[in-house]
């Protein structure tokens, strides 16, 4: 008989990923058996999902267990598994590449990160390179579960892995860890047992060492929530996020109508998006009767809530629907429906609950439901009783919420008013507050790009519009009353002059302005911009326009308002200036544009404004 042998280069990536395992990763060793442990309950399970469909399964008989033995002489540990194997394309394939994308960023962001904290190896899908921390050299043999013949993969890690065929093994995966002489400990059975307690308590098949059962089969979902310790959901938590940290919210609720649910969903500690690891990968489970038919399910909750790791059980499922089905099963789309719901509802429990946890939450997962918002049309309204902005009335840091909002309005107030800007200290030094501050109305501040956005999307909350505040539009309540209140008294233009200076800027800013309007909010600033559509918002206009540029698109704007304040010495002065010295003055007010521009948060032509700047600057040290 002859042994075909075939020698093979690991992927780049997966090169680096090894070179990060083997010499930086000294601590925490103990995760490389979880690894192992979690591939092979992964493979029991897929192999018991398609062993109910397939009527054809080679090695029927062989109980799905997963074996593991130790070898105190030769040092090595060995841990087999029944389950789903591999052929020998799926060795080259699923051991010499990153499963997930791999990424050179992402890989020198784990460098960084495993350093710290080894977690994150098994948290990005590279789990089974983890046998090289304690390994010297790693084989794996392996026979498919369709009965085609078995194989060995071997590898030192250092750069090439071989494939050499292995006939007469049974179904499933071997894998033999030949230890690191400072490795040695985990061919002891005590220290084995430890991690395997500390680790994979709640893997759903028998783990033997050396012969004995070592952990107890239970699913925790489908027990009684009263007879569930807190560290039992912790240690649960951990094993089905494959994390270190505690769960900063948990929820597990069952229902029996109209669907048969079990579902038992964590919030984890950290949003490892925002650490700019790229997008997460879901992380709830969906079983049928106990047995997993869809892992990391990208079917039974909204992609907006791919930060919650966990379980959830229908027995109503049918047990053989292929992934594929999933995807537009009306079963499976009422299911989504009604647990999303049910967190929505109890994340608004929690926050009336514990208002300053959830800021918490919110600050860390807060921008997965605004997210929502803009995707979901039928979660907005309860999405939209979570959403956290600060405003006006707000202290700094401290977001509030639109009931809050509701709470404190004056019952003649019809809208509930945003304004966007950079930082809460830019917002309140820019004109669209002025006249919210002199009326005592709230304003909310939206500070990210992605908020005007979200809120153009709620469009209202609870009856009441929510209006930009640099909108052409806009009436302020008591505003109105102010101005007429205010002629004759102020010092400012007369009716007269109004009119001339008004008709005259419209003609010198023809080309970049839609319309010149008197203002009725202005209270200090010479001018503001405003918006016609009244849907647009300065700050999604910006959004577009970076989008447009970063495509190569060119920077068409749409043209805005200019809105002045006759009572406001430049702008009198103006009025004058543009009689006496008409150029100078066509400067001007084109200065005063880009500037209300520039407060508005929008692009100016610089090579422009600061020539004429400078013109402007000159005749003033003159004078
Ligand atoms: P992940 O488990 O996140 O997919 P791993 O690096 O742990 O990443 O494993 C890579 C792949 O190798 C798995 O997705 C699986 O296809 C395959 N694999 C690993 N261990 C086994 C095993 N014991 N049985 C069958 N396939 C396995
Ligand atoms: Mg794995």
């Amino acid at each position: 008989m002859t042994t075909k042998t075939t020698t093979h280069e690991f992927q780049s990536e997966t090169k680096k990923l090894l070179d990060i395992v083997i010499h930086s990763l000294y601590t925490e060793r103990d995760v490389f058996i979880r690894e192992l442990i979690s591939n092979a309950a992964d493979a029991l399970e897929k192999f018991r999902h398609e062993s109910i469909t397939a009527n054809d399964v080679f090695d029927a008989h062989v109980p799905l267990e997963i074996n593991i033995s130790l070898d105190d002489k030769k040092h090595t540990l060995t841990i087999t598994d029944t389950g789903i194997g591999m052929s020998r394309h799926e060795l080259e394939a699923n051991l010499g590449t990153i499963a997930h994308s791999g990424s050179n960023t992402f890989l020198s962001q784990l460098a960084e990160a495993a350093k710290k904290d080894v977690n994150l190896i098994g948290q990005f899908g590279v789990g089974f390179y983890a046998a090289f921390m304690a390994g010297s050299r790693v084989l794996v043999q392996s026979r498919s579960w369709d009965g085609s013949e078995g194989h060995e993969w071997a590898s030192d890690g250092a750069g090439t892995f071989t494939i050499t065929e292995m006939p007469g093994l049974h179904r499933g995966t071997r894998i033999i860890v030949e230890l690191k002489e400072d490795a040695h400990d985990y061919a002891q059975k005590w220290k084995v047992e430890s991690i395997i307690k500390q680790y994979s308590a709640f893997v759903p098949f028998p783990i033997k060492l050396e012969g004995e059962t070592v952990n107890t089969v239970q699913a925790l979902w489908t027990r009684n929530k009263s007879e569930i310790t807190d560290q039992e959901y912790t240690d649960f938590y951990k094993f089905v996020g494959n994390a270190i940290d505690e769960p900063m919210y948990r929820l597990h609720f069952s229902a029996d109508a109209p669907l048969a649910i079990n579902a038992l969903l964590f919030v984890p500690k950290e949003n490892l998006e925002i650490f700019g690891f790229g997008r997460m990968d879901s992380g709830v489970n969906l079983y049928c009767q106990r047995i997993l038919i869809d892992q990391h399910s990208e079917n039974i909750l909204p992609e907006w809530l791919r930060f919650l790791k966990g379980v959830v059980d229908s027995e109503d499922l049918p047990l053989n629907i292929s992934r594929q089905a999933l995807q537009d099963n009306a079963l499976v789309g009422k299911l989504r429906r009604v647990i999303t719901k049910k967190f929505l509802k109890f994340l608004e429990e929690e926050a009336a609950r514990d208002a300053e946890s959830y800021l918490t939450f919110w600050k860390t997962f807060g921008i997965f439901l605004k997210e929502g918002v803009t995707s979901s049309y039928e979660h907005q309204k309860d999405l939209g009783k979570l959403l956290r902005f600060e405003s006006s009335k707000s202290e700094a840091g401290k977001p509030v919420g639109l009931a809050d909002y509701l709470l404190r309005m004056s019952p003649d107030q019809q809208e509930i008013y945003f304004i966007n800007g950079p930082s809460r200290a830019a917002i309140e030094a820019g004109p669209y507050v002025e006249m919210f501050r002199k009326k005592d109305v709230e304003i909310i501040y939206t500070m990210e790009p992605i908020d005007d956005f979200v809120l153009n999307h709620l469009g209202e909350f609870e009856g009441k519009k929510l209006v930009s505040a640099d909108r052409a539009d806009l009436t302020i309540p008591g505003a109105e009353e102010e101005k007429k209140g205010a002629e004759g008294q102020d010092a400012g233009l007369d009716s007269t002059a109004t009119e001339g200076l008004v008709a005259w800027m419209k003609t010198v800013l023809a080309d970049i302005v839609q319309d010149v309007i008197v203002s009725k909010r202005l209270v200090d600033a010479p001018a503001m911009i405003v918006n016609p559509d009244g849907h647009m918002t300065s700050s999604m206009q910006r959004v577009l326009a970076a989008s447009r540029f970063e495509k190569g698109l060119g920077m068409e704007t749409m043209k805005k308002n200019l809105e002045i304040n006759v009572r406001n010495p430049l702008i009198v002065r103006l009025a004058e200036l543009r009689q006496a010295d008409e150029e100078f003055a066509v400067d001007v007010a084109r200065q005063i544009y880009d500037n209300a521009m520039i407060q508005a948060g929008l692009i100016v032509d610089p090579l422009v404004m600061v020539e004429r700047n400078y013109k402007i600057l000159n005749r003033a040290v003159r004078d």
